[in-house]
């Protein structure tokens, strides 16, 4: 396991502290001014991620008033995860990676079928609907999510693809919650393109108050 150097966790109240096996989901509550930071372990991994306001799910992350509100499709330190009510629900306080997807949404069983020509019986849309039914939450509150640690460039005439991925073993994301909030993860599965760089590995997630 990559171990964590930044001191300001070291001085931290740690929630939790959980490695998110290859290919499984994740969820947890985090209170306003805590802190969810995501270690991409052995690097070029796509962390599939959700929020919702813990108290009122229907506000949820919002990826068009994201791009709009930081005026960039791409996230990376200092960027903000907007709500579809045009409310702070994260920031990015650090981030050694420097690019995170905001348009590529999720894998899925039929997705893959489709562009793969495959019958996949894992992907991030069915990682999304378990983790969300532990929360009374399913299909119908999945939106387009963040893929953190996911590089997808955009040319200038539109086309885009996921490219190779930016992430170096034991990069990571530091992200304050500016609500109460619930986090979704699936740390995705897809063997069939670059999301995962074809092996899936885990990741680690750590919930904390800073110190
Ligand atoms: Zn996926």
């Amino acid at each position: 396991m990559a171990t964590v150097t930044d001191s300001s966790i070291s001085r931290a109240t740690i929630h939790e502290d959980t490695v998110v096996p290859a290919c499984k989901p994740w969820s947890a509550r985090i209170k306003k001014g805590d802190m969810l930071r995501l270690v991409d372990l052995e690097g070029r991994q796509a962390v599939d991620f959700l929020c919702y306001n813990a108290a009122h799910p229907a506000e949820r992350y919002n990826a068009a008033n994201t791009l709009k509100l930081n005026k960039n499709i791409y996230l990376g330190k200092g960027s903000t995860l907007w709500s579809v009510r045009a409310r702070k629900m994260m920031t990015i306080v650090e981030d050694t990676c420097g690019s995170h997807d905001t348009l590529y949404g999720c894998c899925s069983i039929e997705v893959d079928e489709v562009r793969f020509g495959k019958t996949n019986t894992q992907s991030c849309q069915s990682n999304f609907e378990t983790e969300l039914a532990k929360h009374g939450l399913g299909e119908k509150d999945i939106a387009a999510n963040i893929n953190f640690f996911m590089y997808v460039p955009v040319e200038t005439d539109g086309a885009v693809a996921i490219a190779e991925g930016l992430s170096k073993p034991g990069d990571y994301v530091d992200l304050r919650a500016e609500m109460d909030l619930l986090v979704v993860i699936s740390n995705c599965p897809e063997r069939d393109n670059l999301a995962a760089g074809y092996e899936p590995t885990p990741i680690r997630a750590i919930v904390y108050s800073p110190g």
